[in-house]
């Protein structure tokens, strides 16, 4: 079975523990460098960003999660995940820091306080499928990259993005039982897997 680390600092740690369980990988949870080692791919849950940055840096895996990453190493960031991944924030906590590994800007709880949180059904890819998920304060794409692919779209703003073995989304599809995310993850991880070492 895969290897799937998931950073288990703070926020949503369980759900793709447990997600990742049920589609057959084996979930490490990721507290130090060391942890890194010998991963298939890793998820960053959400959160709180600001949080996560700070411990991220308190615990000495910043820099060594950041080089896993620009390694090769496929990586799901899901809303503050999302945000950790992002070159920029428009709205950072004071001193809030990023892993600058997927070339997009984000902008923070960007919906607004009215549909802070909501359960949607969403488009995913271009051939047709949607996924349903959940947005929890969720944050916005505000400039794609180049050669940064958009996903998925939520009220005409981008949400969900991926480029080379990361993706980033604004959302929780390990909150509705939404396979669809992971399962991608996880032929990135089989990919990576299969290349001679
Ligand atoms: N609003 C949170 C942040 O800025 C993200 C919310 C979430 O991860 N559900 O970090």
């Amino acid at each position: 079975a895969p290897r799937v680390g998931v950073l288990a600092l703070q926020g949503g740690v369980a759900e793709h523990a447990a997600m990742l369980r049920e589609l057959g990988a084996e979930p490490v949870l990721v507290r130090t460098p060391e942890h890194l080692a010998g991963l298939d791919a890793v998820v960053l849950p959400g959160g709180e960003s600001s949080t996560l940055d700070r411990l991220l840096r308190l615990f000495g895996l910043r820099d060594p999660l950041r080089d896993a990453i620009l390694g090769g190493l496929p990586t799901l960031g899901t809303c503050a995940g999302l945000i950790l991944l992002s070159s920029g924030i428009e709205d950072p906590a004071p001193g809030q820091q990023t892993l600058e590994v997927l070339d997009v800007t984000v902008a923070r709880n960007a919906f607004g306080s009215q549909v802070d949180s909501a359960e949607v059904t969403l488009p995913w890819g271009d051939d047709g499928a949607v996924v349903r998920t959940a947005f929890i304060r969720a944050p916005v794409v505000t400039r794609v990259g180049e050669g940064v692919e958009v996903l998925a779209r939520h009220r005409g703003v981008v949400v969900a993005v991926a480029s080379g073995s990361v993706i980033g989304i604004s959302f929780h599809p390990e909150l509705t039982g939404e396979t669809t995310v992971h399962e991608r993850l996880l032929q990135l991880a089989e990919a990576r897997r299969s290349l001679p070492a």
